[in-house]
């Protein structure tokens, strides 16, 4: 706490005139529990939401405004309208409803108009102790028709007005997202408090020219802006984020990750990687002659691009997109055999063991026959096994290493480590996906063969190519965009629950021949707030007990250890298990043959990319594939949308920009591909045009600057440092 205090008297105390760019960081990093009214209770509940300074505070901005312009005479109120009204709390009544378990407040709103009903379900006692009949209340919610026709608002905003103080109060209220359900009034005055007291520290961020060209506010202001619209503000712009204020800090903010990417691409230009010239292409020729089926033309092109990169003396990174089963994992493995032909070594990460496992066993036989040590490296490695091995992979011995983030700990060096390859990277955060990198420094780190090695993405959550472009700005971008050939597509068919029963025996047609069958629940257990949706435990349980249970079903979440769900995996890729209920944790790479049909139930629920990647999982053998989506239509109509895009479209790149179209790139790109998609208030979607202007400056000022070293850049190169240095690990800078 000392340091806070410190700031915070830094803060109050007449300010000096300009404050650094760093001075005024600091200030910002003033936790919350140094604002006025934040006991260490809120401070812990705000801390969880990612509130935990003041600059936090100043970014968590409002997700709505209501326009309290006009406050209306209570019998001027339209039912489904949004309004306003100030009058006296003629009754109020707290009791208990049996139905509900729960208290329920209800109270009438009287002015000189007439009188209108309010009320509260599973109110708080916070709630019924601070409201006391007489009261004069400013409330404001949705109209509705309650019973008999007397008009209500469930739930509504209010605050309580001191006497005298009714007449102004026209504005433009902020609405905020409320961590643990801390009042609306209490983060709004939160929010005024950090504004008044830290405004100053907030750091003049673009250069002046960049700021004057883009007719942008400063942040200062901007933030200013939004938490405290003046009356004559357009609403609907600041509804939609469309405000000047709301183009500032966006641009801001995505002017600077372009900054920093463009920053971590020029320092790998400058550093060096192992040059893998064209000599010697024995393994190849050799693996040429093994390979059981011709590469596709996408495969053929997407190796080259990734050869050329390779015999660079600067490290290749580069990540190659393609549909699932477009056979990345080939391509992925003759760019390996290029740098083991030369002596050095190749480490691929994939995001669990079974896929791990997978790897290693399609390729271990290719290796064998090559002469190649490979080795697989997981957490399940025994530990006498991990001791053995480590020392190979240090001294290079092990050519060859397929492993999980076990790889990716602090005893494991690689010193001849010449190509990395990440599979499946979205479901690594940025960090993870550097840091296998970094696995060839070790204790070399300062000697002077240190060389970087080259890097090798691979993913198959398509992103349409524009958002790629950018998304990965600091990156190569290769797509695998062509099927192999003979693969039936998997015929899609959405169902409603009344249609059960052809889903069920579709399944059990497929169990009977041998096959075996995927069913999705978006649960892993029954949930108190979504009671008409069903969960993966229950359907196991029903589904093992009834039809299905000579087939053998088996169950796996996230919420299981990851050895039991583990285990469950191989026994369904092993054939014990005929049917595997799961929830989203088998949308991962997996490869089953022998799985012929993928059940997805609430289909509804889930977005079009992640729908894709469940269905990839079935039709990868010879026999046709099956995808039934079952809609019980609990979600909104764009769902249906979705689906029916599901049922006519296969091509994964279309899914992609119909999904970003419907949903957004957060979504689309999961939340483990933390980082880079992670704005305060920037979206990918919505703002593609301030992205583009954003990448094109930044770029720009790189190019007159690329080290960031003027003594224009020094701010910049604070700020960078401070919202960037560690997510995309810029130890370039500063
Ligand atoms: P993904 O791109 O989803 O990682 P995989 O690399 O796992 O796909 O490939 C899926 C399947 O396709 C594998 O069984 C693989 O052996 C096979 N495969 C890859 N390339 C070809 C090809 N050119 N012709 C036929 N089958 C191929
Ligand atoms: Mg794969």
């Amino acid at each position: 706490m000392k340091p806070a205090a410190k700031v915070q008297k830094l803060a109050l105390s007449p300010t000096k005139s300009n404050p650094t760019v760093r001075q005024c960081l600091r200030a910002l990093a003033t936790p919350v529990q140094a604002l006025k009214g934040v006991g260490p209770k809120r401070a812990e509940q705000l801390e969880a939401a990612g509130l935990g300074t003041v600059e936090d505070i100043l970014y968590h901005l409002p997700f709505r405004y209501e326009d309290r312009r006009q406050l209306k005479k209570i019998n001027q109120a339209k039912v489904g309208q949004e309004e306003s009204f100030t009058g006296q709390l003629a009754m109020l009544q707290n009791r208990f409803n049996p139905r509900r378990q729960s208290q329920m407040l209800t109270a009438v709103l009287r002015d000189d108009s007439g009188a209108i009903d309010l009320m509260w379900y599973r109110a708080p006692s916070y709630l019924a102790n601070g409201l006391a009949q007489g009261q004069q209340l400013l409330v404001h919610g949705k109209v509705e028709l309650g019973s008999q026709g007397r008009l209500r608002i469930v739930h509504p905003d209010f605050e309580v007005l001191e006497p005298g103080e009714e007449s102004d109060h026209a504005r433009i209220l902020p609405v905020y997202l409320r961590p643990g359900g801390i009042p609306m009034s209490f983060m709004r005055k939160l929010t005024a408090q950090a504004l008044e007291q830290f405004k100053v520290y907030l750091p003049p961020g673009l250069p002046p020219s960049i700021a004057g060209r883009m007719n942008l506010i400063s942040i200062a202001d901007a933030l200013a802006k939004l938490h405290e619209p003046s009356l004559d503000s357009d609403v609907e712009a600041l509804n939609d984020a469309s405000s000047p204020a709301h183009r500032s800090v966006i641009f801001d903010e995505l002017f600077f990750m372009q900054l920093g990417l463009g920053l971590r691409k020029r320092a790998r230009t400058e550093s060096r990687a192992q040059p893998v010239g064209a000599s010697g292409n024995t393994l190849l020729k050799r693996m040429g002659e093994l390979l059981p089926f011709k590469l596709t033309d996408a495969q053929r092109r997407v190796y080259r691009e990734i050869a050329a990169d390779m015999a660079g003396s600067q490290p290749m990174q580069r990540l190659v997109q393609g549909d699932v089963g477009s056979g990345k994992t080939m391509v992925a493995w003759l760019a390996s055999l290029r740098i083991i032909e030369q002596g050095y070594q190749v480490l691929w990460m994939a995001p669990t063991e079974i896929l791990a496992e997978q790897h290693f066993r399609g390729l271990s036989g290719y290796a064998e026959s090559l002469g190649i040590r490979a080795a697989l490296l997981t957490a399940a490695t025994p530990a006498k096994e991990r001791r053995e091995l480590l020392p190979r992979i240090e001294s290079g011995e092990v050519q060859f290493v397929v492993g999980t983030h076990a790889l990716i700990q602090e005893d494991i060096h690689a010193p001849r480590m010449g190509l990395g390859v990440v599979d499946e990277q979205h479901r690594f955060g940025v960090a993870q996906r550097l840091s296998l990198r970094q696995l060839v420094a070790g204790k070399e780190a300062l000697s002077s063969t240190t060389h970087e090695p080259h890097m090798l993405l691979m993913s198959a959550t398509p992103i349409p190519r524009s958002l790629a472009m950018v998304l990965y700005g600091d990156m190569e971008v290769s797509f695998v965009d062509e099927m192999p050939p003979g693969r039936t597509p998997v015929q899609t068919k959405v169902f409603n629950e009344r249609e059960r029963k052809q889903v069920y025996s579709l399944v059990l047609d497929e169990l009977r021949k041998g096959h075996q069958a995927f069913v999705v629940l978006p649960l892993v257990e029954p949930s108190e707030q979504l009671q008409q949706v069903k969960d993966a435990t229950q359907m196991a349980e029903k589904m093992g007990q009834t039809l299905f249970k000579e087939f053998g079903v088996g169950l796996v979440h996230g919420r299981m250890k990851t050895v039991e769900r583990d285990e469950t995996m191989r026994d369904f890729r092993d054939g014990k298990l005929g049917i595997l209920v799961a929830t989203t944790v088998i949308e991962v790479g997996i490869d089953i043959a022998n799985a012929t049909v993928m059940v997805i139930e609430h289909a509804e629920r889930f977005g079009l990319s992640q729908l894709h990647q469940l269905r990839g999982r079935v039709g990868r053998g010879n026999a046709p594939g099956f995808c039934l989506l079952v809609n019980h239509g609990t979600a909104s109509a764009v769902a249906a949308e979705r689906l029916r895009v599901m049922a006519k479209e296969t091509d994964g790149f279309k899914i992609a920009e119909a999904d970003l179209k419907l949903r957004g790139p957060g979504e689309l790109l999961g939340t483990r591909q933390s980082g880079l998609a992670d704005f305060r208030l920037a979206s990918l979607t919505r703002d593609t045009e301030l992205l583009a202007t954003a990448r094109k400056e930044a770029l720009t000022w790189l190019e007159k600057d690329p080290q960031l070293k003027s003594k224009e850049s020094a701010g910049l190169r604070e700020i960078l440092k401070h919202r960037w240095g560690k997510r995309l690990q810029l130890g370039v800078v500063g």
